[in-house]
């Protein structure tokens, strides 16, 4: 398959040959004005596809429901193919083990039958159950889910996932987090602050137990603090932590995004969606876990009759568009905040557009600074965004 676009690092016309059986890009060259290329064209940009951290739903498929099929999770992963994410961890949140064990293990059966899913999906975040109890830091999560950390239950969750939680976002302060977040470190587990009331020495010492990332930064926080003495400023100061950003316009205003990611900087900076079912989807009422959320026309996610956000209905490439316009970098900085670095931080295959490197890219075009995905090719397929 020839693919030819605009390469996101340099800018240059470049046709990239994919070995359709392997998957691998076998050659990446100057475009050939003899051979048309299978997709593309020297007006897109050609670029790794992106990858979402932090994703709970999407296209009206709950990952919080243990029901939902390997039919479901192709749906959603279609999807999103649809915006330009190739891979995604599907995100875990708290709930009664039970629960959250089926929904591990119902996920773990569809990567197992679907190689496609096997492809999407590298593994889980598990996003609490050990974060604050209180209102505000706790954010969405239900008040009688969360609980303090169990290394013995979190195994079990790992056993239910067969071993691919890569990312744990807990709380800090709670009473036996440090050695906590030691075994799960030691275990290869990527360890998350959030929902967190931490203050400064918790976070520190957090971080010298091994956490690396900060999860949503200024979000699942109180909706007033202290103005210097406080967790946000904490984590932004932080050089070992990278932080992920929802950049909705709605989590966070674009100042603080333009804030966040110049005091965390380009290469510690990644752009996630926390997206809920409604994401992808018309405006409207959504199951969602426990309960229904309303998707409003401006894009707002919250329990019907609240103004509480609860979740996004963003899509990773309008973070990727909205994060360079509002912090006024490059835009390949900002398609590097949603694969280079979130690949880093979990150890996984790095996402870049060269020969031997895995054919997992996307075709776009940019209006008006918006991003609008053409196409992907994943796995030595090729899938149009058009219908
Ligand atoms: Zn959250």
């Amino acid at each position: 398959m020839l693919i030819r676009g605009k390469h996101i690092a340099t800018g240059q016309v470049v046709d990239v040959r994919v070995n359709d059986t392997t998957g691998i890009i076998a050659d990446v060259a100057p475009p050939d004005p003899a051979r048309a290329p299978n997709a593309g064209s020297a007006e897109l940009f050609v670029a790794p596809g992106l990858l979402d951290i932090h994703i709970n739903g999407f296209a009206g498929v709950d990952f919080q429901n243990p029901a939902t099929t390997a039919d479901d999770l192709v749906r959603a992963t279609r999807e999103q193919l649809r915006h330009g994410t190739t891979q995604y961890l599907v995100t875990i949140v708290s709930e009664a083990h039970d629960r959250m064990a089926a929904c591990f293990r119902g996920v773990t059966r569809a990567r197992e039958e679907r190689p496609e899913l096997a492809r999407a999906i590298p593994g889980f975040h598990l996003e609490g159950p050990y974060i604050s109890a209180e209102d505000g830091p706790r954010g969405g999560h239900y008040a009688n889910a969360v609980r303090p950390p169990s290394w013995e239950e979190f195994q079990r969750f790992q056993e239910a996932a067969d071993g691919r939680i890569k990312l744990v976002t807990i709380a800090p302060e709670l009473p036996g987090m440090m050695r906590f977040i030691e075994q799960a470190v030691a275990s290869g587990v990527v360890v998350g602050l959030g929902h967190t009331a931490a203050n400064a020495q918790q976070i520190a010492d957090a971080v010298a137990a091994g956490a690396t990332v900060a999860t949503h930064l200024g979000n699942g926080s109180h909706a007033v603090l202290p103005r210097h003495a406080n967790y946000i400023q904490v984590q932004l100061a932080e050089d070992r932590l990278n932080a992920t950003f929802i950049a909705d316009g709605h989590h966070l205003p674009p100042y603080v995004v333009k804030n966040f990611i110049r005091a965390k900087g380009v290469a510690r900076s990644i752009l996630v969606t926390d997206a809920v079912p409604p994401a992808g989807m018309p405006p409207g009422v959504y199951r969602y876990g426990r309960v229904e959320v309303e998707a409003k026309p401006n894009g707002l996610i919250c329990l019907p009759g609240t103004p509480y956000l609860f979740g996004a209905a963003t899509t990773l490439e309008n973070c990727v568009a909205n994060a360079s316009a509002w912090a006024g970098v490059p835009l390949a900085d900002a398609i590097a905040m949603a694969t280079e670095n979130p690949a880093r931080l979990l150890g996984l295959t790095p996402r870049v557009l060269e020969k031997d490197g895995s054919a997992d890219l996307i075709l776009f075009a940019l209006e008006n600074g918006r991003i609008r995905v053409t196409d992907a090719v994943v796995g030595g397929q090729h899938f149009s965004s058009t219908p």
